[in-house]
Formats: C-alpha cells, structure tokens, sequence
C-alpha cells in the first residue's frame, strides 16, 4: 500500500531521474562544472580531461569541457562562457598562469569556487584551491635519472644539455629548480659539463612546451657546440620535448655506427615516449597518474558543494603571487625501461598492447 508521500517520493525521483539524462542545463541534477584544459597536442591534457568528466558525471554532475589549443584569449573567452553560465565550481589548468587574473575574479564576484589544476594560476586572490604533483620533486627525479643514465653508461665527465619548460607555466620553474638542485653541484664539480654553455632558465626555456621549438634549438646547439664533441645527456622537462630532442639528434648521426643517442629524460608517460623508452631511445619519464589527480581534483568538488572543507595536504609552498593557495600534492614516479610493466601495464594506465 503506497502512502501518498512515498507516491511524492517515487515521481520526484522519476523527475530527477528523466533530469539527469536529458542533458538539461542542471536543473534537477548537481549543476555543471566548468573545465578549462589547455590543449589537446599532448595525450596528458585529453586523458586528464577524459578522467575529470568521467568522475563527475558519475557523481551526478553536468560537465563543460573545453580546450584552448594553446591559445591565450581562447581559454579566457572560454572561462568567461563558464562563468556566465553559472558553473558552480571551475577547474582550471591554465596556457598562461598569469593571464587568466580578471576573467577569474568575474567567477570570485559571483561566488565561483576555482580549483587550480595541475599548473598554478599567479597574480590572482581568486583562486580558492591548488591539486598537483609535488613539482619540484619531478625536476629532482628528472636530474637523477639523467645522473643514474649518464653512470650506466660510462665514466664522466659527461657533456649535457639542459631543456626547461615554458617560462609562463609555473611549473616549470618548479621542475627546473628541483633539476637544478641536484645538477648545478655536479655542474660546479666539473663532473657535468654543458657544452653550449646554457644554463640559465631562460636560455633552456621552451616557450609553449612546444617540440619543434625544442628540437630547433637542440640542431642549433649540436652545430654550434658539438662539432668536435658528442654530447651525452639532455635534461628535458616533458615527454613532448623529448621527442623533438630526439629527432634532432638522429638527423645528427646519433643513435646509429658508433654513436649513441645520450641519456634523455622527459615527463608525463605519453605512450610514444614509452615506446620510446621500450625502444631503447628515450631513457626515462616521469609518470604522473592523471587518473588520481582527476580522483582528488573532483573530491574537492564535492566537498566544496556539500559545504565541507577539501582536503589539502600542503598548505605553505604554493604561493601564487597574491596568496598562498592550499594545495593537495600528488607524489610522481621514476619511469625507465625495466618499470614500464610494473608502473604502466599493472596499474592500467596502458595495456600491454598498446605499448606494441
Ligand atoms: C605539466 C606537465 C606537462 C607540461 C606540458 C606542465 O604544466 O605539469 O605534466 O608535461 O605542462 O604540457
């Protein structure tokens, strides 16, 4: 016997229920979230986003996903949409950490929350939380890796070039002095020597991310310092880059005869830079589990709507030039050859398969 409260019951939730499916504009579900991603020229922003809307659509949520391709007034005119919209959070990883200050302080005015995703958004007050990996740690685990490569294969002192990342993205400040840290002393030691004698951020900066810019000035570099020379280890802050590195180097000779290509590190595990590695070409990445970064990013999410306080677990270095924003950091992971199946394969994150 149905009492007519449980009647009232069953027909909201058939409401709620023909809501949720009809792609409606949130009524009768949890409202829409605004995610604002970069590009789509690196496979780690497209899986980043694919897992993002994944997770809050299972958790009830309508998503608006866009990417910039790169481009600056693109991704504002994008975040600008989702605020007149209405989105009831915003997640972000910024082109540019320091052009995106007005666009959000329109979302602050109107009671927006925004999540910095994985690049810190700068020069702002209107950025309320921070979800990354421990960036300076990857520069570390880069650099030790290139240092663990260069000993494997033979006595130093060894010629290196160093790559950094784009000079507006934050975090390539972080992995080159978390690189720096372990390199400059084997630098000042002699036991290092970078050839072309760049070593400032802004000679290795690549701006973008971008790999032709990497691979141009990598040819550059082999011409003009390396006639006489060979050179034995590239820092390189992302997979991307890597390849572009490893490009300019095979259409110098390295790789074939008696010459090897040199110890190259790069970041993210993108599948062709693990094939790479399988191939004996790039020697390392760094693996951040984008999967995770999704799973804590959408965490504050709910948190944020059911009015609890997100966890964060590193509330002191992420100053973003206005305020400190508290911050939850994921730990990255070393990748070289001997790890692809038990880091890559038996997490998930590729199949066997795919790395063929
Ligand atoms: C990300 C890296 C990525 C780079 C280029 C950085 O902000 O943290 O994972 O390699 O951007 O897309």
């Amino acid at each position: 016997r149905k009492t007519v409260a449980t009647m009232a019951v069953a027909a909201l939730s058939l409401t709620l229920a023909a809501c949720g499916s009809g792609g409606g504009s949130g009524d009768g579900d949890k409202g829409t979230v605004g995610v604002a991603m970069p590009t789509k020229s690196s496979e780690r922003w497209i899986a980043d986003g694919n897992n993002i809307k994944k997770q809050l659509e299972d958790a009830g949520y309508q998503v608006d996903l866009q990417y910039a391709e790169d481009d600056i007034p693109t991704q504002v005119s994008q975040v600008e949409n989702m605020v007149t919209k209405g989105s009831e959070v915003l997640i972000v990883a910024a082109i540019d950490g320091t052009a995106l200050g007005d666009v959000l302080q329109t979302a602050a005015d109107s009671d927006i929350p925004v999540i910095s995703y994985d690049r810190l958004i700068r020069d702002t007050d209107a950025v309320d939380y921070y979800t990354t990996f421990d960036n300076e740690q990857v520069g570390v685990l880069q650099a030790e890796s290139l240092l663990a490569g260069l000993e494997a294969s033979g006595k130093g002192p060894y010629n290196v070039e160093l790559f950094a990342g784009s000079p507006d993205d934050n975090n390539a400040t972080f992995f080159w002095k978390g690189a720096m840290s372990k390199l400059q002393p084997a630098i000042d030691a002699g036991d290092l020597v970078v050839v072309s004698g760049q070593t400032d951020f802004e000679q290795a900066a690549t701006l973008r991310w971008d790999p032709a810019t990497a691979q141009k000035r990598m040819e550059d570099i082999l011409t003009r310092s390396y006639t006489q020379k060979d050179v034995q280890g590239v820092l390189s802050p992302y997979d991307g880059l890597s390849l572009g590195i490893i490009a300019a180097l095979k259409a110098n000779g390295y790789g074939s005869g008696d010459k090897p290509l040199p110890v190259v590190t790069g970041q993210d595990a993108e599948l062709a830079s693990v094939k790479s590695i399988v191939a004996d070409e790039q020697y390392s990445t760094i693996f951040k589990d984008t999967r995770e970064l999704a799973k804590v990013t959408v965490d504050m999410v709910k948190s944020i709507q059911s009015g609890d306080e997100p966890e964060t677990n590193d509330d002191e270095t992420y100053d973003n030039g206005n305020k400190v924003v508290p911050s939850y950091l994921l730990e990255p992971q070393p990748v070289t050859k001997d790890d692809v199946t038990k880091v890559l394969v038996d997490s998930g994150y590729y199949t066997a398969d795919e790395l063929k």
